[in-house]
């Protein structure tokens, strides 16, 4: 698995026991079923990894690759991701192998409801909170909260975030991952010094699509950008919002003005930033040295390989890990538990300023952690993180 080659890189640094070791790399529980969807079965898990910090917390993706190690991964990475974060809550992850673009409305929601059918008494408000993930919306949570609902009796809005604002979401949770990377970026690049404001953007998702135009509108030049399906490459300049009109209407980025490249072309572009915020595994040892950026900004989980990170580093690109970088989604699915547990609502300008607060101060924490040792910002991270959570733990 592939957090298994980062933690083997990050566990000698800390001198733990084996009970220790066993108790970071092992999940709690893997929870597997099968969905039966028209005569078809539909393999789905959630991986509990910890909860030493809080409830497990974490999405639900719907996507063709999904297996029981990439659930594995994504489950640890948020273990980490909320300790970084100074979230109080733990780490899971859910999803289903499925290809969601070849079923109807309907039977996306009635997968979303058996998938809460397998596996309602793993979660819940106090025990295991999901949220949405690759190809996963707020409709969906708000399926998957409607079916826990019937099943427990009493409602519960607490079980699951990125909801719909009219069924309990949160503002500003639909724009969150995006705008904790773009605070997180500013950050960085004070810190780097970094003036040149070409950016290329891979993934044209809820994260990668909001990316764009909330540097757009504060300056940046969108280089380049891309969906599954093909990127397209524009030095003059693309305008996200066009390119979102273009995607909504024909399916695809195909035709945004400029040339067209490949999905991965976009991660060897000329540009000063460069932000993978589609899948993980993308960026490997066979493009790492072709890469142009100063500054790779993580907005998906895992986009990089442990070889790759290692040769980034010596090539002096800085990476703001996964674990920091796209952590404002989970930051604002806190804030949602928050405010159901609480009965509350809280406006738009207040989610902003708390999301900004936790953001910086999670960045400035593995910032000045970093500069007093010889380690990328992804191994301060880790360290940090597992220090955390073996403390919760009562075991260091
Ligand atoms: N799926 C997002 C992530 O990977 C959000 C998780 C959440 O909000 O719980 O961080």
């Amino acid at each position: 698995m592939a957090f298994e080659t980062f933690l083997n890189k990050v566990t000698p640094l800390l001198n733990l026991s084996t009970e220790q070791l066993k108790n970071i790399s092992t999940p709690n529980h893997v929870h597997f079923a099968e969905l039966e969807l028209s005569g078809k079965k539909y393999p789905a898990w959630r991986v509990q990894f910890n909860n030493s910090r809080g409830p497990y917390k974490g999405g639900i993706r719907f996507h063709p690759d999904v297996n029981e190690e990439e659930v594995t991964d994504l489950a640890f990475w948020m273990t980490l991701k909320t300790a970084v974060a100074n979230l109080p809550l733990g780490g899971g992850k859910g999803g289903v192998k499925v290809n969601p673009k070849e079923l109807s409305l309907e039977e996306i929601e009635e997968l979303s409801r058996k998938y809460v059918q397998a596996f309602h008494s793993f979660i819940g408000p106090e025990q295991d909170i999901p949220a949405p993930d690759v190809y996963t919306t707020p409709q969906i949570m708000a399926w998957m909260k409607n079916e826990y609902e019937k099943i427990v009796g009493h409602p519960a809005p607490g079980v699951i975030t990125g909801k719909p604002l009219e069924f309990g979401g949160s503002e500003v949770r639909n724009i969150a991952t995006a705008l904790g990377g773009v605070y997180v970026t500013q950050e960085a690049i004070k810190k780097l010094n970094i003036t040149g404001k070409r950016v290329a953007v891979q993934g044209f998702g809820n994260a990668g699509s909001v990316m764009a135009q909330l540097l757009y509108e504060r300056g940046y030049t969108i280089v380049a950008i891309s969906d599954s399906k093909s990127g397209i490459y524009n030095p003059e300049g693309i305008d996200p919002e066009e390119a979102l009109v273009i995607k909504q209407k024909l399916g695809s980025i195909a035709t945004v003005p400029g040339d067209k490249i490949s999905s991965n072309g976009v991660l060897t572009v000329d540009c000063d930033i460069l932000v993978p915020a589609a899948l993980d595994g993308v960026i490997t040892k066979e493009n790492a040295n072709e890469i142009k950026a100063k500054l790779i900004v993580e907005l998906a989980n895992g986009p990089t390989t442990a070889e790759a990170d290692e040769l980034l580093y010596q090539r002096d690109i800085t990476v703001l890990p996964d674990v920091l970088a796209n952590a404002g989604g989970v930051t604002v699915s806190y804030f949602e538990w928050v405010q159901n547990q609480s009965n509350g609502h809280w406006d738009a300008i207040t989610v902003k300023t708390k999301l900004k607060e936790k953001m910086i101060t999670a960045f400035d924490q593995l910032w000045e952690l970093y500069q007093q040792n010889d380690y990328n910002l992804r191994t301060t991270a880790y360290l940090h993180a597992i220090k955390k959570v073996l403390s919760a733990e009562n075991k260091v």
